[in-house]
């Protein structure tokens, strides 16, 4: 009996380990939050909306509520007026279509939370700020979950702000610059691209080439960049030309079509002058985008967005 008591205790010791490792690998990082602490209203604005377009501005906040910790790393800096202009999109999507899209803006500050980021160092092990970030992402969830069953598929805008030397608007498909800086005939049967652009579902469904879909004539940034922002990639800068550029973060990965499904992601990176300075550019620049929007799912989807059923329409015959 005695010779083997350390043996049982050794036994004993590992299947505690084991259990205990085996609760922590079960406990996913990223649960459902429905245990999360109750966060005030005022800290996420969220709209249900009706058209197949979901508007996130996530780092669009100023809020700095005493409960959540100053993040001590990360990037800090909020994108101003990317909340005004969210808002000012889905009002004029509104105005020209009769419905708006969902709409999902972080009011609370980037210092405080990044809802472009993974959870570890969105939150940085805050439960209160952990369970913001999840609020977030569980009303992206929801809005997609709404779009595909009234849509079958649609569009995720991340809307963000940067202050380039060359001020023009950066539309992120997570292709990075020397993808860009291939030439159509490459980028159109490159296979590689074809399982990372964030759009892919769109690509599928437009049945036209992938260069025209991401930088031709009726491609955000052509149609952004006719209506006089100036845009990469489009046709007039078909790629940023080795100055700096957003290629799409985390939530325009999260959320795009590069793995599957029919939910696509685009990651607008709007700069300061011209177009996020000012109410008056913020509310032309809405106004242009909203009107883009309408010419882009009627060019790659073929959906009407002014359709008048719920359901949304198929636009016939062109
Ligand atoms: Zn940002």
């Amino acid at each position: 009996m005695i010779a083997y008591r350390p043996q049982l205790c050794r036994f004993a010791a590992l299947v505690a380990g084991v259990c205990w490792l085996a609760l922590a690998l079960a406990r996913p990082q990223e649960k459902a939050g429905g245990d999360d602490p109750a966060i005030p209203a005022a800290w996420l604005d969220v709209l249900t909306g009706g058209l197949p377009i979901i508007v996130g501005a996530p780092h669009g906040g100023e809020l700095r509520p005493s409960e959540l910790p100053d993040r001590p790393v990360g990037v800090l800096l909020r994108d101003a007026g990317t909340d005004d202009l969210a808002r000012r999109l889905a009002d004029e999507l509104g105005k020209q279509f009769g419905r708006r899209p969902h709409l999902i803006v972080c009011e609370v500050h980037r210092a405080k939370v990044d809802c472009n980021r993974e959870l570890t160092e969105a939150a940085q092990g805050h439960p209160l700020t952990e369970a913001l970030w999840r609020a977030y992402h569980r009303a992206v969830g929801e809005a997609a979950d709404a779009v595909h069953r009234e849509w079958g598929a649609g569009l995720y805008i991340d809307l963000h702000g940067q202050s380039h030397a060359t001020a023009r608007v950066e539309w992120g498909y997570r292709l990075k610059a020397a993808d860009l800086a291939l030439s159509d005939e490459k980028i159109d049967v490159d296979p590689a691209l074809a399982g990372v652009v964030s759009v892919r579902d769109a690509v599928a469904r437009s049945g036209k080439p992938f260069s025209a879909v991401v930088r031709g004539t009726n491609s955000l940034g052509g149609l952004l960049e006719r209506a006089g922002f100036p845009s990469v990639p489009s046709p007039a800068h078909p790629h940023p030309g080795g100055g700096p550029y957003f290629s799409g973060g985390y939530n325009v990965q999260k959320y795009g079509s590069a793995g599957g499904g029919t939910l696509s992601a685009v990651q607008i990176e709007a700069p300061r002058r011209g177009v996020r300075d000012t109410a008056e550019n913020r509310q032309r620049f809405a106004a242009a985008l909203a009107a883009a929007l309408g010419i882009w799912f009627r060019e790659h989807y073929r959906i009407d967005l002014a359709a008048p059923s719920a359901r949304g329409k198929t636009v016939p015959g062109r």
